[in-house]
């Protein structure tokens, strides 16, 4: 019998009969400002499924070992079950949200080279910013595990970037979780979606991720479904 393990802001995971595996189940709900705006994205669950699955193949055949196995149903995909490392690692291209504010840039400011920061992923100290040394200091993650962290998130901006920008989006920043498996290897965890990244209409500009209900800008659905049409087609 599948028992729920834990749940968060946006997923359930859910134990399976196999000790190595878990179910992560995507749910509707929406929170911004670290937790205290709560709201609904209809069938945002199904759509992030979908687009996570996505990019994960695409990252798979491009050399990124990740924790999913396969996409089970609409809300469910199989993963290898890992310990997560609490570390939030936020690559950008150009500077918005809360790089844009610290450093008083504009929204839109391509930056010089790709930009990698961590996080300390902790929602009760709203996710404080970290370096290498805080990581190694608090036993979130090793020196190596940093340095394996950083080397994955810039090749996965890369990959990214390269293939959005055929679809006409523009990769503005992303945030990555990664976990240890069962062989002590850093694999990619969690989710990238248009909950976890800031995804921009090449030609437009018009935001097509979360910022759409962070700033209650409306269409939050149609922004979400317009990044599927434009990843599969469909
Ligand atoms: N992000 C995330 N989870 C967090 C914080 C940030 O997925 O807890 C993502 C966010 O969607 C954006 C990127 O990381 O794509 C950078 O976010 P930023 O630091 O600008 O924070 P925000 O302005 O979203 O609070």
């Amino acid at each position: 019998m599948a028992t729920m393990l834990y749940e968060g802001k946006a997923k359930k995971i859910f134990t399976t009969d196999n000790a190595n595996e878990i179910i992560v189940y995507y749910k509707d709900d929406a929170t911004a400002l670290n937790g205290l705006k709560k709201g609904t994205i209809i069938d945002k669950g199904i759509m992030n499924n979908t687009i996570t699955t996505f990019f994960f193949d695409l990252l798979g055949k491009n050399g990124i070992p990740h924790h999913q196995i396969k996409k089970l149903s609409e809300r469910e995909a199989l993963c290898k079950k890992v310990t997560i490392i609490p570390v939030e690692v936020v690559t950008r291209n150009v500077a918005a949200g809360s790089l844009a504010k610290k450093m008083g840039v504009e929204e839109g400011l391509v930056l010089k080279r790709p930009l990698v920061e961590f996080y300390y992923k902790n929602d009760d100290l709203g996710d404080p910013m970290i370096n290498a040394d805080y990581a190694e200091s608090f036993g979130f993650a090793t020196d190596a595990q940093i340095a394996q962290m950083k080397e994955y998130a810039l090749k996965i901006n890369d990959i990214l970037k390269a293939f959005l920008l055929e679809r006409k989006i523009q990769l503005i920043d992303f945030k990555l979780e990664f976990g240890v498996d069962s062989e002590g290897k850093v694999i990619l965890a969690d989710e990238i979606t248009p909950d976890t990244s800031r995804l921009w209409d090449l030609e437009t500009n018009e935001k097509l991720d979360k910022d759409r209900f962070r700033r209650d800008m409306g269409n939050v659905e149609e922004a979400y479904q317009e990044v599927i049409r434009r990843l599969i087609g469909k």
